[in-house]
Order: C-alpha cells, then sequence, then structure tokens
C-alpha cells in the first residue's frame, strides 16, 4: 500500500512525459500497468488539483456512451431526472446521526464566500440524501404524492488520501438516484429493480459479469437499513463493487420529518431508498477486458468501434486509397466509425489502436481495392479475415456482435478460473496465502468479530456480498452454525 502510494504521488506532481508507446507489463506491475493505460490511451489525467482528474475526450466519449445506456433504463423504469445544489450547509447535513459519522471524515468545507467568513460552513455534496430530504419536506404532502422517482447525474467530492484515475478521485461523477415510497414491500422491490438495471448495464453493455448480493452491516451505506451491490472481478483478481441500491427505510425521513397523509388521512414517514454508480465503472472495465496490448472495448459503449487505416505509398496510390475509403465510411453508417489519416507509419497506428481498444480495425491499401476486399482485424483475437468491401457493413456489424459476447464469455472464464469453494479455515487461508489472489464462496455465520478476523488473517478478503441466507453447517472461519453463503475477495 505504501509503495503504491508513494509512486502514485511521484507521478502526480511529475512533469509530463512525451508520449511513448511503451506501457508496463499487465502481468508484471498491474497497478502501473492501470495507470499507463489510462493515460496513454488519453482517457484521463492527472490535474494540478490534488485527488481531481481530468476526463479527456476519449474517456468522455466511453462515460457518454455508459451514462446514456443508463439514463435510458432509469428513465425506462419510471424515474425522471432533476438537478440539486452543490453546496449543502452544515445543518441539513448532521441531522441523520448515522450518516454524518459515515461521511464526515470525507467531507470538503466551503468557509468562505468572497472576503466574507460564512456564518455556516457549507460542504460540498459527498452524496445529497440531506438536501433531497429537506426540499421533499416542502413537497411530499399525501399519499397522492408518492412514490417519488427522482434521479440526479452529478459531480461529489470525497476527500480521499490517496487517489487512483476512476478508482478513487476526490471528485467524481455519477448518478445517484432517490425515491420515496408508502410501503415497504414497494421499497424493497424498488431497491431489487435498480440494482438490477446496474446488472444488465454491466452483464450486456460493458461484458462484465457481476455477483449480486448484500453488504454486511460493516460494508453497508452510512444511514441504510441495508446495502446491496454488484460486485465484479478484475483481471488481477480482486473485487469491484460496481454499483449499490440502498434500502433507507424511515431512517431519513424521521430525521428530515418528511411526512404524508394516508388514505385515512394519518401521518405517516414514507420509505426511502438510494443508488448510485459512478465513472468507477470505466476503470473496472479496463481492468476487466484489458491485457498487455492496451484497452479491449465492449463494441456497446466504445466511442470507435472501427477504425479505417488506409495504406498507401506515394500521392497516387494515396488518392486512390483516400477515395475508396471514404466510400466505405459513407455505407457504415449506424458504427462508430473513424478514419485515422495521420502521417505515422500504419505500424504505429496499429499499435495505437489496439492500446486505445478499438474493437475492430479494418485495413484498406491500393491491393485490397483491386481484389474488391478489406483486411479485418479484431482487438481481442487478433484474426486478421479478408471480406468482401460489399459484404463489410453487414459483416462487420455481425463481429461487433461476437465481439460483444467473445468478451463477456471471456470475462466469465477469467472470474471462474480465481473462484473457489472454502469449506473451512485451512481451506480460506490457503486461498490467499502468499499473495494469492481469490473470490472464494462459503458459508459464514454472521457474526461481525468473525468478519473482521478473516479481513485481518488473509490480508484484507473482505466479504464483498451476502448471497442468500440458506447456509447449512459450520461457517468457513469459526466453525459456529453458519447462516449466509457469501463471497469473499480482496477489493479495490
Ligand atoms: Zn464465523
Amino acid at each position: 500500500m505504501t509503495a503504491d502510494k508513494t509512486r502514485l504521488d511521484e507521478q502526480q506532481e511529475a512533469p509530463q512525459p512525451e508520449y511513448v508507446e511503451h506501457i508496463a507489463r499487465k502481468s508484471v506491475d498491474f497497478a502501473q500497468w492501470y495507470t499507463d493505460v489510462v493515460r496513454k490511451a488519453e482517457l484521463a489525467d492527472y490535474t494540478p488539483v490534488r485527488g481531481c482528474m481530468v476526463i479527456r475526450p476519449y474517456g468522455w466519449a466511453l462515460w457518454e456512451n455508459i451514462r446514456d445506456a443508463l439514463d435510458g433504463m432509469i428513465k425506462a423504469t419510471g424515474h425522471s431526472n432533476m438537478y440539486f445544489p452543490l453546496l449543502i450547509p452544515e445543518s441539513l447535513l448532521m441531522k441523520e446521526a448515522e450518516h454524518v459519522e459515515g461521511f464526515s471524515p470525507e467531507v470538503a468545507w466551503v468557509t468562505q464566500g468572497g472576503n466574507q467568513k460564512l456564518e455556516e460552513r457549507l460542504a460540498i455534496r459527498p452524496t445529497s440524501e440531506t438536501i433531497i430530504g429537506t426540499l421533499y419536506k416542502k413537497w411530499i404532502r399525501s399519499h397522492r404524492d408518492l412514490p417519488v422517482l427522482i434521479n440526479q447525474w452529478a459531480n461529489v467530492m470525497r476527500w480521499e488520501m490517496r487517489t487512483r484515475l476512476f478508482l478513487r478521485t476526490a471528485e467524481f461523477l455519477w448518478q445517484e438516484g432517490h425515491t420515496f415510497h408508502a410501503t415497504d414491500a414497494e421499497t424493497v422491490a424498488e431497491v431489487d429493480k435498480m440494482l438490477d438495471c446496474y446488472r444488465a448495464l454491466h452483464e450486456d453493455w460493458l461484458a462484465i459479469p457481476v455477483i449480486k448480493g448484500r453488504k454486511t452491516e460493516a460494508e453497508k451505506f452510512a444511514g441504510a437499513e441495508y446495502t446491496v451491490s454488484i460486485e465484479a472481478l478484475m483481471s488481477d483478481g480482486k473485487a469491484l463493487q460496481s454499483g449499490t441500491s440502498h434500502h433507507l427505510g424511515q431512517n431519513f425521513t424521521r430525521a428530515y420529518d418528511i411526512t404524508y397523509a394516508d388514505r385515512e388521512n394519518q401521518r405517516r414517514y414514507p420509505y426511502g431508498t438510494s443508488w448510485g454508480l459512478s465513472t468507477r465503472v470505466i476503470g473496472g472495465l479496463i481492468m476487466c477486458h484489458g491485457d498487455e496490448s492496451g484497452l479491449i472495448m465492449p463494441p456497446r459503449v466504445a466511442p470507435i468501434q472501427v477504425v479505417i487505416v488506409p495504406i498507401y505509398r506515394g500521392d497516387d496510390q494515396r488518392a486512390v486509397v483516400e477515395r475508396a475509403v471514404a466510400e466505405l465510411k459513407a455505407r457504415l453508417d449506424g458504427m462508430r466509425v473513424h478514419v485515422d489519416d495521420r502521417d505515422e507509419k500504419p505500424g504505429f497506428k496499429y499499435n495505437d489502436w489496439e492500446l486505445r481498444g478499438v474493437p475492430l480495425r479494418v485495413e484498406l491499401g491500393p491491393r485490397d481495392i483491386e481484389a474488391g476486399q478489406a483486411v479485418v482485424v479484431d482487438r481481442l483475437e487478433r484474426v486478421k479475415v479478408a471480406v468482401p468491401v460489399d459484404e463489410l457493413p453487414r459483416r462487420l456489424g455481425r463481429m461487433l456482435d461476437d465481439f460483444q459476447v467473445k468478451l463477456f464469455d471471456r470475462a466469465v472464464r477469467m472470474r471462474d478460473s480465481f473462484t473457489v469453494e472454502v469449506a473451512g479455515r485451512e481451506e480460506l487461508l490457503a486461498a490467499y496465502a502468499g499473495g494469492r489472489q481469490a473470490l472464494a464462496r462459503g458459508p459464514w455465520c454472521g457474526e461481525p468479530s468473525c468478519e473482521a478476523e478473516i479481513k485481518e488473517a488473509t490480508h484484507g478478503a473482505t466479504i464483498r456480498v451476502i448471497v442468500d441466507d440458506a447456509a447449512r453447517g459450520a461457517c468457513s472461519w469459526c466453525g459456529r452454525p453458519a447462516r449466509h453463503n457469501v463471497y469473499w475477495a480482496r477489493a479495490y
């Protein structure tokens, strides 16, 4: 941990290095590989603002595609987008005790406006339950005002000491959904529904298989009744919590005194949920799919799905090839296509687009044009196929669909390779011995002290999620009667 921190801090303060092809070997130094890929693929970079990153156009295009996919699901499930203030008065933030305790170490404060010291400090939102609760107190009056189903796309700030591009930054982008309901049953259903949207985003769009489950008391959201999450496994064997959905019970509505009149005109506290997914998912996409050559983009969210590299020598060839490329591009509408007409050698371009993870590369030269074909290379298996130009629009579409499926299957196989069933202390310890990584599944007793002991003994393996409450036999660690089946992993 310490070595990691030092290196990243140095990097942050070092002058910007020149662009070089070289990225660290993934199999040797995963952390450095990750940072190299993010920066050299021009997804994001460090800034002079400690802990805050800049998202560059290629990274932003990726985020837009992810955001649009999720936004579609949020709206299709009946939610509306709106926007709340960035700043939250201290008195509002302090109303829900557990929430305050959970977030206060990470809150950044505004204490001065212009030359004037503020009478009340303003928090830069770490999340918006408190301001939303305060406003909805005014707007929720009757059972007819329920349910409230809203979402905001916003930036939030949590003062992190250690930062890592996309994975852990002081400022990050996310969506936070907030809902209010009359009944507990409806609230439970909402929590599950939104978690399933996150699952669908990961599995159907990002080609990342996930495990759904409930967080332990130690890992749940501060102020929630319970938290459910999706967990994805990265290719270094560590897990990434990739989206969370919280049942807030009546904790916030009581703290903020939000009530409504039910059908019998009785005052009631509504139930609440909140759910969020952030730019962290980009880190997950990189670490799940990337390889020694760099990124691998899932076609459904790839900023560029097909890159065309024209190949020519001299101006005569160039004119012929450029015309053929323009004609081809015009026929590929509906796909995100980029023509690389930079004045660089084809080999440089191939490496560059491999680093950026573009799923399909089309090479088109004079001999191909004569033969009425183009060469297509896929980023995943690097198979070269000659395809008749007339068939390209249909074939490329199909190849992108196949790529998406293969990438998901590959991620499932990768996850399976780390998955182990554990039934006792020796097996659990062995799974993590010598710096080994594992996604260990086994029965657990439910005791927080047992959970903490396992974390200590395995050097950081935590319960990622409780998958069910149907465990039989003995706890994998302490031997007491087991209550839950859980997954353990070290995590980002
Ligand atoms: Zn136990």
